[in-house]
């Protein structure tokens, strides 16, 4: 280690200290889940995220998207809540040694207190199914934000992924449906996010504007830099701006370096950053934010797993972000996200 590396190792450390590091999109093995207290395979367990100096992640309460029928909602509603209660149980106090957060409040204290925070969320409003009153339900469970769609279209919201093997059309509703704009009435109603990830380009815009909470793509890259479905174009960025939202960059290899066909691009907290700083350029600091989606498909050469997060930090230092500007992005503008969610919901 040279003196520059050195200088640059304690203000990673020092500013890793005084950040409150959130991972805004982590999914968990189901239904086989090793208990995160434990030492796991998962890329995201307790042990890591203290080792990686990560303070706080949003597990996903997933569900695959399934057939548009009565017994595959049903399915689909009763493994989200399932999910949301193993997410929280797991956090629950001494034996875990983390503690379970439901507000910015909770998570401000929790990490003053020196906790390893969890907080859940759910992923496909397929988990809906037609039915508004689970939104209530699961944030009754704690859950911070509702992905609307993932891949395939659901009755919420058109997909950015079709999916051909459940007859998918390119889109069906044209982005939102009716049900998908209720749908995120409720969520302001209760003070839920609106995640657009997952959501085709429409239905993404459209949300950004129907919302009375700024959305968020809790785990996404710039289509400038890699022409991905699931990228957001500088169209949808600029919406992003222009409605106070935020982009989570995510570190999913293929949204960050296009892939050759049948062959494999391995990407780096290096590309990673590139489009953290794209995007930091086009819509502003204020409205880009940090995510791994870690145990559902993220994970890089030297971010393989919740242990090596500092590198992310001292990547941002090395390009001149500040202290200052790394508590904007690790959770910074997610915690103010948060704060307007709650304020819309008390209104
Ligand atoms: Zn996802």
């Amino acid at each position: 280690m040279d003196d520059r590396q050195g200088v640059l190792a304690s203000s990673v450390a020092a500013t890793h200290a005084a950040t409150l590091v959130l991972d805004t999109h982590v999914d968990i093995p189901w239904p086989d889940t090793p208990h995160p207290a434990t030492a796991t395979r998962r890329q995201v367990d307790y042990g890591k995220m203290r080792a990686g100096g990560m303070d706080a992640a949003i597990f996903i309460a997933y569900v695959r998207q399934g057939t548009l029928t009565d017994e595959g909602r049903a399915q689909a509603a009763d493994k989200a809540m399932r999910m949301l209660r193993a997410i929280a149980a797991a956090a629950d106090g001494a034996p875990s040694g983390a503690v379970f957060c439901r507000d910015a409040g909770e998570m401000e204290a929790a990490f003053a207190a020196g906790r390893t925070i969890a907080m859940s969320a759910v992923e496909n409003g397929y988990a809906m199914g037609r039915d508004l009153t689970r939104i209530a339900d699961w944030r009754a469970l704690g859950a911070v934000y509702l992905t609307l769609t993932h891949d395939g279209h659901n009755d919420l919201a058109d997909s950015a992924r079709p999916r051909a093997d459940l007859g998918d059309l390119p889109a069906i509703h044209g982005g939102l449906s009716p049900l998908g704009r209720s749908a995120i009435r409720e969520l302001n109603r209760v003070g839920m996010l609106v995640d657009v990830s997952h959501t085709s380009r429409d239905a993404m815009l459209q949300a950004a504007a129907w919302s009375h909470t700024p959305v968020v793509a809790t785990h996404a890259c710039c289509r400038a830099l890699c022409d991905h479905p699931r990228n957001l174009d500088d169209t949808q960025l600029d919406a992003l701006r222009e409605t106070g939202g935020l982009v989570q960059i995510t570190a999913v290899q293929a949204f960050l370096r296009r892939q050759p066909e049948g062959g494999r691009a391995l990407a780096s907290v290096a590309d990673y950053c590139d489009h953290v700083d794209y995007a930091v350029k086009r819509i502003g600091i204020e409205h880009v934010g940090l995510s791994s989606d870690f145990d559902g498909g993220g994970g890089l050469t030297d971010w393989a797993d919740a242990s090596q997060t500092a590198h992310v930090s001292a990547e941002l230092l090395r390009r001149g972000y500040t202290a200052a500007d790394l508590r904007l992005l690790w959770s910074g503008n997610f915690l103010r996200l948060m704060r307007i969610a709650a304020n819309v919901a008390r209104a």
